[in-house]
């Protein structure tokens, strides 16, 4: 037997009850006799984890979802094998999860990153259910509701439990988000909506994909938006920005004849 490590009442985190770090970060919600993880990481990580549930005395057949908040290769490699082992899960995410998982993206789901020589196992998988923005998914006598958060991704998911948000790759303690890339779908301005979502909201605290949980500040979460609405304008993120003003400037100076001005 294990001693269950609750950060919250009816949570417990895969990594914090390892006391050492798995990967991603996987959350147990539970209540009753019902429990369902959100994300599992990869796939060698997956039978630990499942017996570390085992022997934390929950019932492996009364595993009722098995949750990816996005498609991403370090959040959802394990998921075919997860199911295997708890078959009587219901595997769900959104639809655009769906997609990527059943068509195997290595792309979009940065199994594949050639120009750093990145390439490792996809296990393609049809998830049994879609959810999306307003959903509900039932845990013994308690309600978890899904957010539709995009920004890191198109299909990006957060969850929340009272006023606890599993926040996925929102925002990580330091300040840091989920990255922004093109080839990964990433749109700064829906990732600016979805913060100033969290930051509005009467949560308390997020739960997010990676590092620790932390209280949600709003002056944290106000200096990542800052940061955000001004990639909006640079070139730092190539096509994901929406304008750069340089351009205009240079247009006109262009036009001008202007030569640089020797102090
Ligand atoms: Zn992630």
């Amino acid at each position: 037997m294990l001693p269950r490590r609750e950060i919250f009442p009816h949570v417990i985190e895969m990594n914090l009850q390892a006391r050492r770090r798995l990967g991603c970060c996987v959350y147990l919600v539970f209540h009753e006799s019902e429990w369902m993880l959100i994300d599992i990481g990869y796939e060698d990580t997956v039978t630990e984890i499942v017996d570390m549930i085992r022997q934390m005395d929950f019932s492996l057949a009364h595993c009722k979802y098995l949750v990816a908040t996005h498609a991403d290769v370090d959040h959802i490699q394990g998921l075919k094998k997860a199911k295997e082992l708890l078959p009587s899960a219901e595997t769900v995410g959104h639809p655009e999860t769906k997609r990527l998982l059943l068509q195997g993206d290595r792309v979009m789901t940065y199994a594949e990153i050639s120009a750093q020589r990145i390439s490792i196992d996809l296990p393609t998988i049809k998830l049994d259910r879609t959810i999306d923005e307003g959903d509900i998914l039932k845990v013994g006598g308690r309600n978890v509701e899904v957010w539709h958060t995009p920004g890191h991704t198109h299909g990006q998911l957060s969850f929340r439990l009272g006023d606890l948000l599993f926040s996925g790759d929102n925002i990580y303690r330091d300040g840091c988000v989920g990255n922004i890339d093109a080839h990964h779908g990433s749109d700064i301005p829906a990732f600016i909506k979805s913060l100033e979502r969290i930051r509005d909201s009467n949560i308390k605290w997020l739960l997010p994909s990676h590092g620790p949980v932390f209280r949600k500040e709003n002056a944290l979460l106000e200096s990542t938006i800052e940061r955000l609405r001004g990639y909006q304008h640079m070139a730092d993120f190539g096509t994901c920005a929406v304008d750069w003003p340089l351009l205009d400037e240079w247009d006109a100076e262009l036009a001008r004849g202007d030569v640089p001005t020797k102090d």
